[in-house]
């Protein structure tokens, strides 16, 4: 019996499809990409993308009609909207949680799926099973061997009036740090070379459970420990963090640990105050560049990326000329600027839509010069030096080079280097930049 799980959306799904994925195959199941082969096929999506979604109701529909020729199981999870969840149960035969992970192979089992699991396990024991666990501590089936997502926090309290999370995934709520450093032991001792903590909020940790909880600085120097115990390379990352919860005690833990990667992904989102407040970010401008200030005091090396959106609704071309400052104040290495679009759930989505789409464009387009400018300045002091880089895989725009990244999580490609060293660190010299990338050869 074949299962194949699809994920459309961000890290987040698809940390949930790894653990999806090991909940099934236990079952007895076996894995597959090929949608045909597959007798039970899921889908692990992001309701608040209208395009995920849109990718959702095609495959159901397809799905549904390959019902007529043959047994087919079909399931969806990931983030739901409860509006999307009342369509998706009349579409699905199954819409479950990601907390309801546990009780999969129950919820399966009374959609009649059969496997040798449940042949050998009568429903109390498959419901025993569920009690016994939460769904983070379901061990993944990881898709890489060298990279690995560990969910440390689920759900948001911030309520930003563009996003419709909250509102999928609920409040948040802290994994066990017990459970987060296992698991990250677990990987230090397969030779995981990058590991990315995930959250909506990942520096609001042990905020929902104070007094009982760890802070998340104290989380990161917590696995420093374990990185400088182990005497192994690799790279910790986390995302993504609010500007709200940025304290500078987790800036110095950065600091205090080799493990800790030199990186940090700072969701701005605007850099007009005015805007900010009407996107509900609760923090100012002054906030952030403080924060920037402690990360050049403390992190010298360190890259900084962000998240920007433009357009959003009653921005004006002053308060999209004030983001283009902040970029040029801060000079991010990377930030990834989206065209607003009014998220079904989320507050904004009531507001006017009044930014046409080709004002969208333009602005995308404007920022988009800025963030050029400021990484390549960044970018081209780097030619002539040496940089350790993970190799990622081979490069799938040139044959014979490698995609690798620098621990600021900048893009090398080295030229002429073999396919072997996919998982492995490297030193290399770079040979050239440009805007947004680097080549660089092995040392
Ligand atoms: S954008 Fe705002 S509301 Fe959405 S997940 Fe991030 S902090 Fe939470």
């Amino acid at each position: 019996m074949k299962c194949c799980v699809v994920t459309l959306g961000c890290q987040m799904n698809q940390s949930d499809s790894e653990r999806i994925r090991s909940v099934i195959e236990k079952m007895g199941f076996e894995m597959t990409d090929v949608e045909e082969e597959a007798s039970l096929i899921g889908v692990v999506a992001c309701s608040v993308r209208q395009k995920a979604i849109d990718k959702v109701y095609s495959k159901i529909q397809k799905w549904n009609k390959w019902k007529n020729e043959k047994q087919l199981v079909t399931f969806v999870s990931g983030c739901i909207l409860p509006a999307d969840e009342v369509k998706f149960l009349k579409l699905f035969d199954l819409v479950f949680r990601m907390n309801e992970l546990p009780e999969l192979p129950t919820m399966l089992y009374q959609c009649g799926v059969t496997t040798e699991f449940s042949a050998r396990n009568p429903l109390n024991d498959l419901q025993r099973e569920d009690e016994r666990t939460d769904f983070w501590q379901v061990d993944p089936t990881y898709s890489s061997n060298f990279e690995a997502y560990v969910p440390i926090q689920n759900g948001c309290d911030k309520f930003c009036s563009f996003c419709a999370v909250p509102y999928t995934r609920g409040r948040e709520v802290s994994r066990a740090s017990a459970d987060i450093l296992n698991e990250v032991q677990k990987l230090i001792d397969r030779d995981v070379k990058s590991i990315t903590l995930l959250g909506q909020n990942v520096n609001s940790y042990g905020l929902d459970k104070k007094g009982e909880e760890i802070s998340f600085a104290n989380l990161l120097r917590a696995i420093g420990e374990l990185g400088k115990k182990s005497g192994k390379k690799f790279w910790v990352y986390f995302t993504s963090p609010h500007p709200r919860d940025m304290t500078r005690d987790v800036i110095e833990a950065i600091a205090d640990y080799e493990c800790l990667a030199k990186q940090i992904h700072l969701p701005v989102q605007s850099g007009d105050e005015k805007l900010l407040r009407r996107m509900n970010r609760n923090h100012n401008i002054e906030d952030y560049l403080t924060i920037v200030s402690d990360i050049r005091e403390l992190l010298p090396t360190a890259t900084i990326f962000t998240d920007i959106i433009v357009g959003f609704s009653g921005e004006t071309d002053e308060q999209l000329e004030n983001t283009a400052q902040l970029m040029l104040d801060v000079k991010f290495n990377m930030a990834y600027i989206a065209k607003y679009s009014p998220r079904v759930g989320a507050r904004a989505a009531r507001w006017e839509d009044d930014i046409t789409p080709q004002q969208k464009s333009e602005r995308l387009a404007r920022l988009t010069e800025v963030l050029k400018r400021t990484s390549y300045e960044h970018n081209e002091a780097m030619i002539g030096k040496t940089f350790e880089v993970l190799v990622e895989r081979e490069d799938p725009r040139k044959a014979g080079a490698l995609a690798t990244r620098t621990e600021g999580k900048l893009p090398v490609r080295i030229v002429d280097a073999p396919s072997d060293l996919v998982g492995t660190f490297q030193r290399v010299e770079i040979t050239s930049a440009s805007e947004l990338s680097l080549t660089g050869k092995l040392v």
